[in-house]
């Protein structure tokens, strides 16, 4: 029977033991065992799929990769202890001394401490285009360009990048097209139909959903998962088999979390839009994002997170933090509790004014994780928070 991959997300399952569990077991085990020498040797030469030790495979990470593939139309996949290992792992997998990495400024802060302060270390280059300014990709691809790295939506900024025309650029010139899809989760969008060859996540975000646990995940073309297996396997970031089997059982509500998810940042964005005490509001769908035709074009919904810039600037930033009485105020994003943030202040205080306005960053910014409460709670407490500030 042929499955959406929203029911493989559900019901892709190890084998059952002898058991016949329902719900998958947890193999908290590090290592596998062989009936005979043969046996162990053909598992080491790579002649079977077998189970060695649970740094190169895991039943229960297999399981969570299986379904991740199924969600992304992905071939095979490799998970990781955390989404930073995953962005790592890709790089140092692929990229090598000599190398051009062609990106932008506005990914993730550790992604972008990655590239800009150790990249020179292995002596890799980089080049950051402007996100907005398609013809800027293009004009710095170099002979040594190996690898285009985005992330869409980004990380705050919620800036969008045309994952056609990069697909195509990316094919053109041949280079690995490498996509953080964390943000839209697979639900919202599949960078592979676009021609990403490498998809990842951090699975601590939206694919957990509840805050529990780290986790990271790369799918895309098979010969290029096995080299990242290969790099990643000797290297050690592997994901534990604890947080596979969470992981693996999120994916079950993916779909009807990101709707709802989606429903309440919609009203959201809706009981906001020209709010006396705001500046602007950023969110993909809707019509004032510069990117909002690009968005329609490659996400099913607008996801999960909302900005907005407050006319206060940074104490007001500030005074909205502290009169919120039931959001969080934590860094992590992606969760079923709605979450608030000031990157101003926190996240991104340490880079220059001319900094944070090249990643979008405003002294007002708030971003808000919407979570799945029900909606007129988030909005009251929002409102009534603006109220003070
Ligand atoms: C959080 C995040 C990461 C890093 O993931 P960890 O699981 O915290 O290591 C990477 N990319 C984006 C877009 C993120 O939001």
């Amino acid at each position: 029977m042929k499955q959406h991959p929203n029911t493989k997300a559900v019901r892709i399952q190890i084998p059952r033991t002898e058991e016949m569990e329902h719900s998958a077991p947890l193999y908290l085990t590090s290592s596998f065992c062989f009936d005979d020498a043969e046996d162990m040797r053909a598992a080491f030469a790579g002649e079977n799929e077998d189970n060695i030790y649970s740094r190169f495979s895991n039943p229960n990470v297999q399981e969570f990769i299986d379904k991740m593939c199924a969600l992304e139309s992905a071939e095979a996949g490799f998970a990781t202890a955390s989404g930073m290992s995953a962005i790592f792992g890709c790089f140092m997998a692929f990229l090598n001394s000599g190398d051009h990495l062609l990106s932008c400024s506005s990914v993730f802060g550790s992604t972008h401490t990655i590239i800009t302060k150790y990249f020179s270390r292995w002596n890799i280059e980089y080049s950051y285009a402007e996100i907005n300014n398609p013809a800027s990709w293009e004009s710095l691809i170099k002979p040594n360009t190996k690898m285009i790295y985005i992330e869409t939506p980004t990380n705050p900024g919620l800036d969008i990048v045309d994952m056609e025309w990069l697909g195509k650029l990316a094919k053109k010139h041949n280079l690995l097209l490498v996509v953080d899809n964390c943000f839209a989760t697979p639900i919202l969008q599949k960078p592979v139909e676009f021609g990403a060859d490498l998809v990842l996540h951090s699975a601590t975000k939206w694919i957990d959903g509840q805050g529990r646990v780290l986790g990271g995940v790369v799918v895309g073309k098979k010969d290029l998962i096995h080299e990242l297996y290969l790099f990643c396997r000797n290297t050690g970031p592997s994901l534990s088999p604890f947080n596979a089997w969470i992981l693996s059982k999120s994916l079950e509500t993916l779909d009807v979390r990101i709707q709802r998810h989606c429903d309440n940042a919609e009203a959201l964005v809706a009981a906001l839009d020209g709010h006396p005490k705001l500046n602007s509001i950023k969110y993909p769908f809707h019509p004032s994002h510069p990117m909002y035709e690009v968005a329609k074009k490659q996400m099913k919904r607008g996801g999960g997170l909302v900005t907005f810039d407050l006319k206060g600037g940074i104490e007001s930033g500030k005074k909205f933090l502290d009169a919120l009485q039931m959001l969080s105020l934590t860094s992590n994003l992606g969760d079923t509790r709605s979450i608030a943030s000031h990157p101003a202040s926190t996240t991104h205080s340490k880079l220059s004014a001319q900094e944070q306005q090249a990643v979008g960053i405003t002294p007002g910014l708030i971003r808000i994780s919407v979570g799945l409460e029900n909606i007129e709670d988030i909005k009251t407490d929002i409102l009534q928070a603006l109220e003070k500030c």
